[in-house]
């Protein structure tokens, strides 16, 4: 039976480290780091997701500015408040919760937010970053990740790593985040022509498809460390990774539970980064 990696005992570790840092700080008669948090529409998930982050902000000693727009605001109003906001100098992060509403491009809203204050890491400045091997602010999940393997004292140098999932947010930034801690990456998608054939010579395995049981117990190879990105509502109600767990489990050496491994430790990194940015971008 493979150990659990706890990532909401490790999540909130770190941010009882971020609490007290912004305390000794705020000792100092520094400012608050400050982040802006903004939603568009009423989706029930990204409510759960703002309030969440709102709340995490609030625990450690940030600032939370909430930006609550109704579903059919234009896009040119959701730049200008973009615009506003990287102006702001108590504005250390700005996020925009996604999916947006239809009529709302995406991409050019994440361009539209400054560099500097792209928290979410998704600006293709930030990423690039990443892909230079010079990382500055960098996307939540899978920075949460490489804590949660730093946690259990697994190296990636020189391992076979499988990432399954291509997708800007997740997939593809734990491809980069992996080759630059020196492992082998294969990163597989959706027309990936045999998943089990790649899952099953991976020493370290990082689901993120958002499909319930993608990730067969049997193909996991044993003694491998198995991280469940994937976040599923089954029809019953519970939640669900991308990865069957009990059989998983039999096979890795560490293995990470859906709910309780990566989700607490996005919200952990980007209050990380919202700081990071307070720190080291804005010298407040
Ligand atoms: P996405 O839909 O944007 O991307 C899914 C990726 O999986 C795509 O690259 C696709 O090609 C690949 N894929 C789909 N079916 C596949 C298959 N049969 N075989 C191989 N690859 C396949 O999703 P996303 O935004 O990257 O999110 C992925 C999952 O992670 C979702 O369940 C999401 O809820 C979850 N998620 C969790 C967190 C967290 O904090 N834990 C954060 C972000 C996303």
């Amino acid at each position: 039976m493979g150990n659990l990696i706890d990532g909401k005992a490790i999540a909130a570790d770190i941010r009882r480290q971020i609490h007290d840092r912004i305390q000794r700080r705020l000792a100092e008669g520094k400012r608050p780091p400050g982040l802006a948090v903004i939603l568009v529409g009423e989706d029930p998930a990204s409510q759960v997701y703002v309030k969440a982050k709102r709340r995490a902000c609030e625990e450690v000693g940030i600032a939370s500015f909430a930006h609550d727009l109704s579903a059919d605001t234009p896009e040119a109003a959701l730049l200008d408040l973009i615009d506003t906001l990287n102006e702001d100098d108590d504005v250390d992060g700005v996020l925009v919760q996604l999916p947006l509403p239809r009529h709302i491009d995406p991409e050019t809203v994440i361009e539209r937010i400054h560099p500097d204050k792209d928290v979410d890491g998704f600006h293709p400045y930030n990423m690039g970053r990443l892909a230079v091997r010079l990382p500055r602010l960098r996307p939540c999940t899978p920075f949460g990740v490489m804590k949660l393997l730093e946690a259990i004292g697994f190296d990636p140098k020189g391992k076979d790593a499988v990432v399954v999932g291509a997708s800007n947010i997740v997939g593809r930034p734990m491809a980069l985040e992996l080759l630059l801690a020196g492992a082998t990456v294969t990163v597989c998608h959706r027309f990936t022509r045999d998943l089990a054939e790649q899952v099953r010579r991976a020493e370290l395995v990082v689901a993120a498809a958002g499909k319930p049981g993608l990730v067969r117990g049997e193909w996991i190879r044993p003694g491998a460390v198995v991280v469940d990105v994937g976040i599923n509502r089954l029809p019953d109600g519970r939640l669900a990774g991308d990865v069957e767990f009990d059989t998983a489990r039999e096979r890795a050496a560490w293995i990470t539970p859906v709910p309780g491994g990566v989700g607490p430790m996005t919200v952990a990194m980007l209050l990380h980064n919202t700081l990071y940015a307070a720190e080291h971008l804005h010298g407040a």
